[in-house]
């Protein structure tokens, strides 16, 4: 094997490979390099999901001809001259790479005008090639015309995905831009349909209302903070409000879109006990540092950044979201913010709540009145109108229509119940009369008997008896007029069939959330008007209403808006 000096049209392709790697990242350079040139307008259109053509033309500051034709080198750029001001940078290009990589790949066209100038210049690149260069008629600023991308590296256009993923990336990116640069109005069509309009406005925002949709804006709150060297601003969703997915986080450093563990991670943590897994907030959030903080140098397609001071970055964020959260009644409830009274489920002084795993009822005290529905420390009030399927109960507060899960519900209660009744060194038990003897599979044995501490510290006492046989001597105070078979076996069933089962030795909390589901009443049972009360009261003052021990949703909210929205008034 002999070593050679890769030729210029190889050079170009492998340095494209890195830089443009889909239709996306096209756009995405070419409308930074328009936002560097300061325009106020720009506009993107796209044929076949830009795999046939990608038009971006701005107002811009545009270039003279020998700019231009400089522009197509490798490593022209207008925006550095020394390797500092790496960190001092405030325009979104600094490599002067793109230009070059998109004509290593593509039908090129590129036409520009600065503004004191009377005509434009013309140039067509193939394959980095300039075939033409001349002067034209064109109003100031820059069109760039990428047509057929990726028609001279065949491994690349396989690899695009169909129309619509490509357009839907671009689309993504296109709303990003909206958020980092409002007052810029941007428009993206797809062949003679209009995917994006926004028109320039001074505020993110009327953007994010513009992209995400009025109610989606009803649900986010601000987040702002300012600290000598650091800002943060932003939107984030209430904990209510959220996605399954992350397609609705838009994080941004000096304007920039990023990806960032470090930015979600500080985004999301605040949330982490109110939102159930696999759910995501919506987040559009701003960081602006000092440039000399931030190195933008660390990934081919500028898309991810390092900061100087990490986890201060972090800490600030966090705390960002934290203070934006907790200025809100729902959040502070979900996030467990504030003195929380204990729960009071099922009346005071009162004994356990019944929980036959058969015919589950709700205790309350006989002949108490209906507590009114006040206003709980964390602020969260359910007045119930009734029950859909015997499943939902509707209910009503001051944001609106509240539609809770009966099953969940009760379940979180039940759950923060017994997580209070075992905190203590001896858990809130009771004696069986008669201890039972069980016997059990093997896979249920194994389970059971490396978990047996566990359930003791639940106040569930069972004791090995040779072989596949154990005995139960105690149950939970709040379980003790289930039965303890059916319940032992349900747990046992519930907790096998769970991921962290696999693993054998379950948390404390897995065998809680397994009694409470177990317990608490099921879809399919019809509620007094009172129970209903009780409930709602019950959940109004856990400590996160909002998601089950299982990690789902408990309230769904139709806010007042969006019924009025709904019925057109
Ligand atoms: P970079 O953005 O990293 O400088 P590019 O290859 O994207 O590198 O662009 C090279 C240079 O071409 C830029 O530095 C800029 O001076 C000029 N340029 C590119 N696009 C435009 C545009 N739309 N308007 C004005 N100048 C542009
Ligand atoms: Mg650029």
């Amino acid at each position: 094997m002999s070593v050679i000096i890769l030729d210029d049209e190889v050079i170009n392709q492998i340095a494209a490979g890195e830089v443009i790697e889909r239709p996306a990242s096209v756009v995405k350079e070419l409308v930074e390099n328009s936002l560097d040139a300061g325009a106020t307008r720009i506009s993107i259109d796209l044929e076949q999901g830009g795999r046939r053509l990608i038009r971006v033309t701005d107002d811009g500051c545009g270039m003279t001809r020998e700019d231009a034709v400089l522009a197509l080198q490798r490593h022209a750029t207008s925006k550095l001259t020394c390797a500092d001001d790496l960190f001092a940078i405030r325009t979104l290009g600094f490599r002067g790479e793109a230009l070059p990589s998109i004509a290593a790949v593509s039908h090129l066209k590129i036409v520009t005008r600065p503004h004191d100038a009377t005509e434009a210049t013309e140039i067509v690149v193939r394959a980095s090639e300039v075939t033409d260069l001349h002067t034209a008629g064109a109003p100031p600023g820059t069109e760039v015309t990428v047509g057929r991308l990726f028609f001279n590296t065949p491994a690349r256009l396989k690899f695009l995905r169909s129309e619509a993923s490509e357009l839907s990336h671009i689309t993504e990116l296109v709303t990003r831009f909206s958020f980092s640069h409002p007052q810029v109005s941007l428009r993206l069509t797809h062949g003679e349909r209009e995917v994006v309009h926004r028109p320039a406005a001074d505020d993110l925002l009327s953007s994010v209302v513009a992209l995400y949709g009025r109610d989606a804006a009803e649900r986010l709150i601000p987040v702002e903070l300012r600290l000598p060297l650091l800002r943060v601003s932003g939107f984030v969703s209430r904990p209510d409000f959220t996605r399954s997915s992350r397609s609705h986080q838009a994080l941004f450093v000096n304007r920039r879109q990023v990806r960032s563990r470090t930015l979600t991670h500080a985004v999301e943590e605040p949330y982490r006990s109110a939102l159930a897994g696999g759910r995501f907030p919506v987040a559009v959030v701003m960081v602006d540092v000092d440039p000399a903080l931030v190195d933008v140098n660390v990934h081919p397609a500028k898309a991810e950044v390092r900061f100087v001071r990490d986890w201060e970055v972090h800490e600030a964020v966090r705390r960002a979201v934290r203070e934006a959260l907790e200025g809100t009644a729902l959040a502070g409830a979900a996030l467990g913010a504030g003195a929380a009274p204990p729960a009071t489920f099922g009346g005071t002084g009162r004994g356990p709540t019944s929980a036959a795993p058969a015919q589950p009822t709700l205790d309350f005290p006989a002949g108490a009145a209906p507590a009114p529905p006040a206003q709980t420390a964390v602020g969260l009030v359910l007045a119930p109108l009734g029950q859909v399927r015997a499943t939902y109960i509707i209910a009503e507060n001051a944001d609106g229509l509240m539609i809770v899960d009966q099953h969940r519900a009760h379940e979180r209660v039940l759950f923060e119940r017994l997580e209070t009744d075992s905190a203590g060194a001896q858990p809130a038990s009771q004696g069986l009369v008669m201890p039972l003897t069980v016997h059990l599979g093997r896979r249920e044995a194994e389970l059971l008997e490396r978990n047996l501490e566990t359930f003791a510290a639940v106040g569930m006492t069972i004791e090995p008896f040779g072989g596949d046989a154990f005995v139960v001597r105690a149950m939970p105070a709040l379980m003790a007029k289930a039965d303890p078979e059916v319940l032992l076996r349900d747990l046992l069933e519930e907790l096998a069939g769970r991921p962290s089962g696999q693993r054998l030795d379950l948390p404390r909390e897995a065998i809680l959330a397994a009694a409470a589901c177990h317990a608490a009443i099921k879809a399919g049972t019809r509620l007094a008007p009172q129970e209903m009360v009780e409930l709602l009261d019950g959940l109004a003052r856990s400590t996160r209403p909002f998601t089950c021990p299982h990690g789902q949703p408990i309230i769904m909210t139709i806010t007042n808006f969006e019924l009025d929205r709904r019925f057109q008034r």
